[in-house]
């Protein structure tokens, strides 16, 4: 997605063919692995409490919409209100500038952060090796602005940002692209200034569920209980640093977080071989075995059976959450069918289209959904009037000023029909297709 679908737009070039390319603003969850290649953070995995091989980065963009100041704000309201972090927990840095590239300070973002009220001893300058971000050798870079988080508390903690420390961790990168960095090394300014947002999820869980390592959250104590119950050693402790390199809660974090890795991978088409990011995941995988027989004493196929706890973690409380958020949609809107069916004469095989719609845009039912429960009874939707409202529906999309009468006539037919409007009936419903 980065390289096919968002560097085009930051460099001012979208595909016009791409649908991407009509948006100015766009968040997503990225699946990172840094095991190789210009961000590496294999050897630092399992040593330290908070980086992975695999992690899901948290992102907002804006190709040419909002800057810095929104950027800030937006972020800073996030943690502070919305997360309700202490703001004296966080440290941001910005960009100090650099000689050898000609690069100013990003004094503007200093001047941002103090306006918003963060302590002038919190706001600190760091130079290229931080504060500035490049994309690759070459393509969109410019300075960023990263957030820290003091997990400790209680004292002057702005030395311990940036510097290795389990106890101050950056959280939230946010990149104000403006530049384009050539095959000749120079940069040159983009025709117009982005923002590209990371904010890592496994470290943002351990701040809101209190912890101090991520092996701790939900995220891996699950795994680590599985790999406990394979193996022949001694439980997790959940000691952090450096002092227990080689022993066994480093080895739990290394199965932990390599069985994650190769999992995503593998169910992303990447198998580990001989070459470029298949190598990696076969280093990867021999580093797993290593740690896993030899220091956990867990045997042979030990792996493979903790692969079902992955899914669980990453893919089968999704499909829990998504059936429980569902299930109560389906039974009201299946009285509402059964309800409509009963009302309607039983040779008349059309089924109201002004029904049908209601189901979709205020229950979230898709609507070749409702077609294969309507053929199980032997009818179907009248897809004359069926068209009628999908154009209608489609004009209002494209009226700002009407965007707000969007569900109002589908949701008086749903109230006539005796369901009740929740507050999680979706509202609006754009293009990308989503169910609410
Ligand atoms: P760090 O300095 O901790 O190595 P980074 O500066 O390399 O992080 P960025 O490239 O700025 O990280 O990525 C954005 C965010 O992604 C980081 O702020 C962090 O929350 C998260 N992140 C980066 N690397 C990892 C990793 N290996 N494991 C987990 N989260 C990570
Ligand atoms: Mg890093
Ligand atoms: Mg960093
Ligand atoms: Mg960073």
């Amino acid at each position: 997605i980065l390289n096919i679908i968002f560097k085009p737009i930051l460099l001012g070039c979208p595909d016009p063919r791409s649908e991407m390319a009509s948006y100015r603003r766009v968040v997503n969850s990225q699946k990172c692995v840094r095991a190789g290649g210009k961000h590496n953070d294999l050897e630092d995995v399992g040593k330290d409490v908070y980086h992975h091989t695999f992690f899901e980065m948290l992102g907002n963009w804006s190709f040419g919409d909002y800057f810095k100041v929104e950027a800030c704000a937006m972020a800073w309201q996030l943690l502070t209100e919305e997360y309700g972090i202490p703001a004296d927990r966080l440290y941001v840095s910005y960009f100090s500038g650099d000689v050898a590239n000609g690069l100013p300070a990003d004094e503007e973002t200093r001047q941002i952060w103090l306006s918003m009220g963060v302590r002038p001893d919190h706001v600190l300058p760091f130079g290229m090796k931080d504060n500035f971000w490049e994309m690759g050798e070459t393509g969109p870079c410019g300075p960023c602005t990263e957030i820290h988080y003091d997990h400790v508390g209680n004292r002057n903690a702005s030395s311990l940002v940036n510097a290795d420390s389990p106890d101050v961790v950056e959280i939230w990168n946010l990149v104000f692209m403006q530049y384009n960095r050539l095959e000749n090394g120079s940069l040159r300014p983009l025709p117009q200034c982005s923002v590209d947002t990371g904010m890592g999820l496994e470290r943002l869980v351990t701040i809101l569920q209190g912890k101090r390592s991520n092996y701790d959250t939900d995220l891996f104590t699950p795994l680590l209980t599985a790999i406990h119950q394979c193996s022949k050693a001694p439980a997790y402790q959940g000691r952090t640093g450096e002092t227990d390199v080689g022993q066994v809660d480093m080895a739990y974090r290394v199965v932990a977080d390599h069985i994650r890795t190769l999992s995503v991978c593998i169910a992303d088409g990447v198998y580990p071989g001989m070459t470029g990011a298949e190598l990696v995941l076969r280093r990867i995988l021999r580093r797993a075995v290593r740690f896993s027989t030899e220091v956990l004493q867990a045997p042979e196929g030990s792996l493979a059976s903790l692969v079902p706890t992955v899914a669980h973690i990453l893919i089968m409380d999704l499909i829990n959450q998504n059936e429980a958020q569902f299930l109560s949609s389906l039974k009201q809107g299946r009285r509402v069918i059964d309800r409509t069916l009963s009302n309607m004469d039983k040779d008349l095989a059309v089924f109201p289209a002004s029904v049908a719609w209601s189901l979709h845009r205020n229950l979230g039912f898709p609507l070749d959904l409702i077609d294969l429960m309507l053929e199980e009874k032997g009818k179907m939707v009248d897809k004359k009037e069926m068209a009628v409202l999908e154009d209608e529906y489609e004009r209002v999309l494209d009226d700002e000023d009407r965007v707000d009468q969007l569900d109002l006539h589908s949701l008086a037919e749903l109230q006539s029909q005796g369901v009740p409007h929740t507050d999680d009936s979706p509202k609006y419903c754009y293009s990308l297709g989503t169910d609410g």
